[in-house]
């Protein structure tokens, strides 16, 4: 396995030099571009990992289903939809054309920023840091490793700069998909996307999906019928609006961020996470889509 995946790596390097490291959040402009790394969790809980899997790099988009994750186990399914639908967008992640276009207004779904925005408002909590502290304390379970933290200097960076964000929020509550204090809910969110990781943790949190949410020995971190939610949201709207393309060619439910990393579930059988900050067009990691479409092939991984 170490030997296949690090030939996969040789031949997905020569990408790298067609992408760009992500520049509109100041502190992700810092990323090395030639950095790549691959590892893999199978469903025994051994580990493969090759290249830089050890960089720690933020979370970004990687955070929503695991937000999702937490607000449908603090809101429930019906609270969570009521607010934030279950579409596709065909539209960029920090896209604000339909939130007015879209009658009733609602975000078409927890994997673009909106309804993201709107899925941290409904994680438990009475200030940012109490919605955090669940959040992490998830995200720590579900990767096995209790010091996975939050990147201060990203967290501040994108806090400083999320105009975008800002306006998307104050728009949600004036339409009434937003309640309460609207800072406080950017601010968890501004946290959630700094969480920090390396390759190894998602492979081990995407193995917590793979394997219906239990851990390796059996304990129950989400129950199952969440796991399926996250999980087809991950193939409909995982990887932006390159969703469609990925599920054809590489077929796993995936989440991709802008920081380069993406955590790939193969229902059953493995957990995988890749990092290489270079992007695509349409933000995700250009070496690691390729990493993942070719790993696909040789393993036989699509679900489809
Ligand atoms: N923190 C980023 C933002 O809100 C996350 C975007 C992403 O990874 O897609 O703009």
């Amino acid at each position: 396995m170490k030997e296949m995946l690090q030939k996969i790596l040789a031949q997905n390097r020569c990408w790298i030099k067609y992408g760009k490291v992500a520049n509109y959040i100041p502190a992700l402009a810092k990323a090395e571009p030639k950095h790549l790394g691959i590892s893999i969790m199978n469903i025994k809980g051994q580990a493969v990992t090759v290249g830089d899997c050890c960089v720690k790099f933020t979370m970004q988009s990687i955070s929503k289903p695991l937000a999702l994750i937490q607000a449908l186990l603090d809101s429930g399914p019906v609270e969570v939809f009521r607010k934030v639908g279950m579409e596709p967008t065909g539209d960029p992640f920090n896209s604000i054309v339909k939130l007015e276009t879209l009658k009733p207004s609602k975000p078409l779904n927890p994997m673009i920023n909106a309804g993201a925005i709107t899925t941290t408002s409904l994680i438990k909590g009475k200030d940012s840091i109490e919605r955090i502290e669940r959040l992490l304390k998830l995200v720590r379970t579900m990767a096995g490793n209790k010091n996975i933290g939050i990147n201060r200097e990203m967290y501040m960076s994108e806090k400083e700069t999320a105009d975008r964000n800002r306006a998307m929020a104050y728009f949600m509550r004036d339409t009434g998909v937003l309640e309460g204090d609207v800072e406080e809910v950017l601010d968890a969110y501004f946290m959630q996307c700094a969480i920090e990781v390396s390759c190894s943790d998602i492979a081990a949190i995407a193995l917590c999906l793979a394997n219906r949410g239990l851990t390796i020995d059996g304990r129950e971190i989400v129950p199952g019928d969440i796991v399926r939610v996250v999980t087809t949201f991950m193939v409909t709207c995982g990887m932006y609006n390159a969703s469609g393309e990925f599920a054809i060619k590489a077929g796993i439910p995936a989440k991709s961020g802008v920081s380069g990393g993406i955590m790939a579930v193969v229902p059953g059988k493995m957990g995988i996470g890749v990092y290489s900050p270079a992007l695509d067009e349409r933000g995700n990691s250009i070496a690691g889509v390729h990493v993942l479409e070719d790993l696909s092939a040789w393993l036989d991984l699509s679900i489809f």
